[in-house]
């Protein structure tokens, strides 16, 4: 039957490979929300118009032929036909990501397609930072992981060989910006389960998961 998971957290709390691995486990669909928000950045930076200029950032967002994968196995993004799979990852993007997703038209964007991803889903797991609170209130089970600053950034710059300092300071200011914007600010759901998997395995963040689903 339908079953919706919605995963939110700040970067580095393991919510992408949580996610996935709960997802392939549970034979649903992965959608990742952050890789939509990415791609349009990246389409964004592309057209040259000025990040300040929301209107100009909307107008580009709106036009962007932007699709997403849901095999939690292996997704693939792309955007006005460009595989952009690498380049979302990168630092030009990284750094712009989050001044793009405080665009109100943006998000009222990708929230209208990510709902319309989840309907036609039936059973899919939803990773992001709004899921539990704007995009699926009526998730059968809302999440939100945390780790500590240091977990977060160790864990980030392992997966990509950056610098941890320079990793430490960029996720610092992206939970700033992306808790303190106005549209749908990264929160706790209230009805969420927390889980701190500063200490935690991913194998054991997934099991715990696996387990409030069959309660
Ligand atoms: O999860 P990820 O680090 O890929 O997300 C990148 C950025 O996209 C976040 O820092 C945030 O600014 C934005 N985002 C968002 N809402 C979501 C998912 C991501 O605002 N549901």
């Amino acid at each position: 039957g339908r079953c919706v998971v919605a995963v939110d957290g700040p970067s580095g709390s393991g919510k992408s490979t949580v996610s996935r691995r709960l997802a392939a486990g549970l034979g649903a669909r992965y959608l990742d929300t952050g890789a939509m928000y990415r791609a349009i950045t990246w389409a964004v930076l592309r057209s040259g118009v000025d990040l300040a200029d929301a209107e100009s950032v909307a107008k580009v967002a709106g036009e962007v032929d932007l699709r997403i994968g849901t095999d939690p196995n292996g997704y693939g993004v792309t955007a006005d036909g460009v595989n952009v799979d690498a380049e979302i990852r990168g630092p030009e993007v990284t750094a712009a990501v989050s001044a793009v997703a405080a665009v109100p038209a943006v998000r009222a964007l990708l929230v209208a397609r990510q709902r319309e991803m989840i309907a036609n889903a039936g059973r899919i797991v939803v990773e992001g930072r709004d899921i539990g609170s704007v995009v699926a209130p009526d998730a059968d089970l809302k999440v939100y992981l945390t780790a500590s600053a240091a977990a977060r950034a160790a864990r980030r710059s392992a997966e990509d060989a950056s610098d941890v300092a320079v990793t430490a300071a960029d996720l610092a200011r992206r939970d700033r910006l992306d808790s303190t914007r106005k549209a749908d600010p990264l929160t706790q759901a209230a009805d969420a389960v927390v889980l701190d998997t500063t200490e935690l395995g991913i194998d054991e963040v997934v099991q715990r998961l696996r387990g409030l689903l069959t309660e």
